[in-house]
């Protein structure tokens, strides 16, 4: 099993001081995995948990992965922010009465820069074979904030990515090797767009194929 080592931990908890964050999904999985797989942020299931893609959305995601043949022990699965954004709003309860609470939100740029060392050790030690990014907020941060996931789903893209060179950097640089990246769609986005479920199972088919292209 493959993890972050404590200081990276206590390094992401004091760089994500201050932001609307509540608790840290730490990650990990297998040391020498067939995908590392990169999300957003996690949600409160997770936070509860510790485990990432625990809950409605990690359902999905386990779907994928056994329509290409793969559980959750072969893969590496993480996210561009270990914290989960919250923001505050309101809800109706049966009876009628409001109660304020916390709901996800998509992280901000800052919080993805505070945690960025994070992702970048485990890119540089795990070099897996194909990165996946789950979304828009994990291909961006690997590919730049132009990079759309409508646009680039399911392609096989093989160039430089961006990480965080020194900790006081406000932007990314770009590394000297390239890296296989696949982008496809966040697991929880078919519960808003229904009709992009075929779309993710023909870029996770996508993803078998180049799988078996890249194994000896
Ligand atoms: N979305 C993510 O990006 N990560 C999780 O762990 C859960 C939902």
């Amino acid at each position: 099993m493959f993890t972050i080592p404590n200081e990276l931990v206590e390094l992401g908890i004091r760089r994500i001081e201050g932001h609307a964050v509540q608790g840290f999904v730490r990650s990990y999985g297998s040391p020498s995995p067939k995908l590392l797989l990169i999300g957003e942020a996690p949600g409160e299931n997770e936070i509860e948990t510790g485990i990432p893609f625990i809950g409605r959305a990690g359902t999905e995601l386990m779907r994928s992965l056994d329509s290409i043949g793969l559980t959750r022990e072969d893969v590496y699965i993480t996210s561009s922010v270990r914290s989960r954004p919250y923001k505050w709003g309101t809800k109706k309860e049966r009876d009628g009465t409001v109660v304020k609470r916390t709901y996800n939100r998509a992280p901000i740029a800052s919080e993805i820069l505070a945690h960025a060392p994070l992702l970048d050790y485990e890119i540089q030690h795990l070099e897996p074979m194909l990165i996946v990014t789950l979304g828009n907020i994990g291909l961006q941060r690997l590919i730049g904030k132009n990079a759309k996931v409508s646009e680039l789903h399911g392609q096989k893209v093989c160039q430089p990515i961006q990480y965080l060179n020194k900790l006081e950097d406000r932007h990314f640089s770009l590394t000297l090797k390239p890296y296989r990246v696949v982008p496809t769609f966040h697991p929880a986005s078919v519960f808003y767009r229904p009709s992009l479920r075929e779309l993710v199972q023909q870029d996770w088919h996508q993803i078998g194929d180049y799988l078996k292209e890249l194994s000896p």
